[in-house]
Formats: structure tokens, sequence, C-alpha cells
């Protein structure tokens, strides 16, 4: 972290007296009852689009600073993916809101059953660093729009993202949103607050801790988590693009995205022919020297480049039968990692742990069905990615893994898709959000059930139960039914 950087967060970290005080105003803003016109909530999300057109300039800047990403990169997966999802809740909201009616069972009519979405409140949004923007205002939006307030917290390690949003929110928008900059001491005195919900995205480690931190005021949690997301190839596919599209998923902000395909499993054959490739389309998307490309990024710290450089050493150096495919240079004061697969053994040590980092390792598998069973036999990850034209082992998959997603053909682009739920399953997390799914983790489902006092039908369950009650109730209000086995 720059000298600046240090300034910026000293001069802007919260007293835990300051924190208090920021989630209580943040409540009393709440309870006025404001938030919960459909035009107070379109006008934070209009006004949040606005600060992202207008900055977009500052926040492309502070992306490249913090990860050198490339401004078409930083449109692409933070400030225009942001836009997306806005349009995409500006145009749907209002018929998100409706009141849902459902059926009454005879017994209780006439009644009119109803559910509808009311805001928890206060949330807490707490972000990590590998899309600052992206995964601290993705968050917000859905929060937003369901009509709640929200302290945000970006992560400390992307220190020129995380400026740039304690700048331009309160321009935009005071008081529906306030940034809490700072670290481990100012996201646990947050936590020491009680909030309505807790959005947190980022490693599990982190995530019991913020579930512990819940469970005094029950809480209820979102946690967006990460893991090892494996990919399987097999020899039916068109491996030229099957290799451009791992490439890009896996090399895109030099491999630290949660959905990053991980590893690659596939048979000897599968692995030979996809490893012919990989280079290709490395050099394709990256040039003969990734070094110097503008859109190829770098590790985010020196502990980052030092736990991924290291994982690859102990590979290589160990006679584990690793091989080298692609890539292997490292460049500590750059914090640059060359674009690397590696053929590696199940055993090996970067097959331990999530690598969040471009390094890619093959794996030999017997079958589609073995890497079933390898997959099973590890915890859930947050994707699976399948490449096969088999539609016998695209079926096996869906029915024999579970993760938080499945794509066939193509890593990481379901993030894009509004209409799909975005989330993890055990390890890699709980809950999820984008789109609709957003309007639903950030509201209470009320249940709403009206009964007019001027017929009053329910006498027939009244006690006195006499005989005739006790044959009327087992034959209409709650008869037992059976059903054809199978
Ligand atoms: P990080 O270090 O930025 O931590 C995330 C947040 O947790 C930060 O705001 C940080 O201040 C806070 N934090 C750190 N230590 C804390 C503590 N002891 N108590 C309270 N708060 C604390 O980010 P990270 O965890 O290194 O992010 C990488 C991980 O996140 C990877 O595992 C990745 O897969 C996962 N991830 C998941 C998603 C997703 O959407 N599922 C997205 C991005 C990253």
């Amino acid at each position: 972290m720059s000298a600046q950087n240090l300034d910026t967060l000293a001069q802007t970290s919260m007293t835990p007296n300051a924190i208090e005080t920021t989630v209580g105003q943040a409540r009393q803003l709440f309870t006025t009852g404001v938030t919960k016109p459909l035009a107070w909530r379109r006008q934070q999300l209009t006004a949040m689009n606005q600060m992202l057109i207008d900055h977009k300039d500052d926040f492309t800047a502070a992306l490249a600073a913090d990860l050198g990403k490339h401004p078409a990169e930083a449109w692409l997966t933070e400030i225009g993916f942001l836009a997306a999802e806005i349009a995409h809740t500006l145009k749907h909201l209002q018929d998100w809101l409706k009141p849902r009616k459902t059926s009454v069972p005879l017994a209780l009519q006439p009644a009119t059953a109803t559910t509808v979405l009311e805001p928890l409140g206060v949330v807490l949004v707490i972000a990590p660093w590998n899309y600052p923007i992206q995964l601290l205002l993705g968050p917000v939006i859905g929060a937003l729009a369901a009509g709640n307030t929200v302290v945000a917290k970006p992560s400390e390690m992307a220190p020129a993202s995380s400026a740039a949003l304690a700048r331009w929110i309160p321009e935009y928008l005071a008081g529906a949103v306030t940034i809490v900059e700072g670290g481990v001491p100012e996201t646990t005195n947050l936590l020491d607050q009680r909030f309505d919900h807790i959005f947190y995205t980022g490693n599990g480690r982190v995530g019991r801790i913020v579930m512990s931190a819940a469970a005094k005021n029950l809480t209820p949690v979102t946690l967006e988590l990460g893991g090892k997301s494996p990919v399987y190839i097999d020899d039916s596919v068109d491996m030229i693009t099957a290799a451009r599209r791992i490439v890009w998923g896996k090399f895109m902000n030099a491999g630290q995205t949660c959905v990053a395909p991980d590893y690659v499993l596939g048979t000897d054959s599968a692995l030979a022919k996809l490893a012919k490739e990989l280079p290709e389309a490395i050099e394709e998307l990256y040039g003969a020297d990734p070094s110097h490309s503008l859109a190829y990024g770098r590790m985010i710290n020196d502990a980052a480049f030092s736990r991924v450089a290291g994982l690859l050493a102990i590979d290589l150096l160990e006679e584990s039968g690793s091989a080298l495919v692609a890539g292997g240079s490292t460049d500590a004061a750059t914090r640059y990692i060359a674009p690397t697969v590696v053929h590696v053994d199940a055993e090996s040590a970067l097959m331990k742990e999530e690598i969040f980092g471009p390094v890619l390792p093959l794996v030999s598998v017997e079958s589609a069905q073995a890497a079933i069973e390898f997959i099973n036999q590890r915890e859930k990850p947050l994707s699976l990615y399948v490449f096969s034209e088999d539609g016998g082992v695209r079926d096996a998959f869906t029915l024999q893994t579970s993760s938080g997603a499945l794509n066939f053909g193509v890593p990481v682009a379901h993030l894009s898709v509004p209409g799909l739920p975005f989330g993890g399953v055990g390890e890699s997390g709980m809950g999820s959000y984008h789109g609709q799914h957003s309007i639903y983790t950030f509201s209470h489902q009320k249940a709403i059930l009206e009964k007019p006092l001027s017929l009053d039908t329910l006498g027939l369950i009244y006690p006195p139960f006499g005989a005739v009650k006790k044959q009327i109730i087992k034959r209409f209000v709650a008869p037992a039914r059976k059903f054809r086995k199978g």
C-alpha cells in the first residue's frame, strides 16, 4: 500500500463511536419510512447510475491502480456491469414489488391471502478487493431496491477503489448509503452493531467470524465465498474455442476472480489436446509476452504474489511429476505472474487450496464419472464448468454434483445473466443475489391474510366438537388423502 493510500485510510477510518453514530443515522432514516416508496428506491438507483457515469474515469483509474485492470475490463466486469444491473432493476422493480395473491383453502373462505415484500431495515455490506467496485455496489443495488438503508465497507486491500467510493457515494447517495473505510478493526466494530441483514463477500474464515457476530442479534446473513471451481473437459468439444474460453475466464483479473476456473479435469487424451491449444489461446489474448499486455492484470499485493508464486514453485521443484505447459515466469517487483498452465498430480500443492491467481493446473482422471467423484470428494464449489457435447455426460454432472452454478461450454459468464441467482452452496456460501434474487435477499416476505368478520364460517372448527363437527372436520376441513405410489 502506498504512503498516500495509508494517509487516505488514516484520515477516513472511523472510531467505534463514529461507527455507532453512522449506523444509528442509517436506522433513523429507515425508521422515518422515507425509503419505502418505489419513487425513493428508483431515485437512489438513478443517482448511483449517474455517479458511475460522471466518475467512470475515476473508478477506472482506481481499478488500474489497485489491480492493473484494463479500462475495457473495468467497464465489462465492474462499472458497465453495475450499470446493466441498475437498468435491469429499474425496468422490473415495480413488477417485482407487486403483492402476490395466493389461494385460500376452502375451510378458510371467504378470505384473501397475499405476500408483500417489506424492507428489512439497515443492511451491512462487507466487500472484498478483487472486484472492489462491483462487489460492493452490486449488493447495494439490491438492498436499496428493496427499500433498505446501507452501511458499506470496501476492502482495505483495494485502497484506491475504496477511496473513490468514499469520495463519490456521499455526493450521490447521502444517507441512503454510508461508506465506512478501514480494515479489521473497523469491520470488527461494525459487526458489534445491530443490523437487519449482513451481506459478506470474501473468504470462509472471515465468513465464520461474520456469522458468529450476526448470531448475537439473530441477523440473517448472505455469505458469498469462494473455493476451487473445477472444469471438466472431454474429447468431444471444439478444443480451440474451449481453450480460448477457459483462458479468458481463468486469466481475467490475473486469476483473482471468485468464479475463475481453478483447475481442469480430463482424461489424458482430452488434456493433451487442451494443453496444445492453451498456449496458443494465451498468446491470442495477451500476446507473446503477457507482461507487456495492457489487458493483463497484476497480483493485488506482495503477500498474494508470494503465496501463488510459492505454490507454483513447490509443484515445479518437487519430483511430483508436474510439467509446465505454459508460462511459469514471475516478477516480484511488479507482482507479475505469467498466465501459467501446469500438469499436476491431484496431491500437488496447487490442489490443496483455492489458487486465486493465474495458474491453471490440469489433473488427469479416467472418465467423466471419475471427475464427478473427484469433485464430490471435495467441498461444494462456487461454480462448475463442463465442456462436453455428450448429453449423457452433461446430465450426469447436473444430477450428481452440487455447486453454486453449473455452466456448460463457458466459464464465469453466468454472472452477467441477471435472472440467474448468484451464490454458493456449502463451503462456497449461502444465499444469493442479482436481479430479482436480490429483492428476496433484502426483503422480508410478509404473509397477509384478510378474512371478513361479516360471515363467520369458522364456527365449523370452534369447540365444542360434537360428532357432526368431527365428521365435517375429517371429511372437508382437514381430510386425509391417499396417493398412488410413485
Ligand atoms: P478481503 O481480504 O478483502 O476480505 C473481505 C472483507 O473482509 C474485507 O472488507 C475485509 O476488511 C474483511 N475482513 C478481513 N478480515 C476480517 C476479520 N478478521 N474480521 C472482520 N472482517 C474482516 O478479501 P478476501 O477474503 O481475500 O477475498 C478473496 C476470497 O473471496 C476468495 O476466497 C474468493 O473466492 C472470495 N470471493 C467470493 C466472491 C463471491 O461472490 N462469492 C467474490 C469475490 C471473492
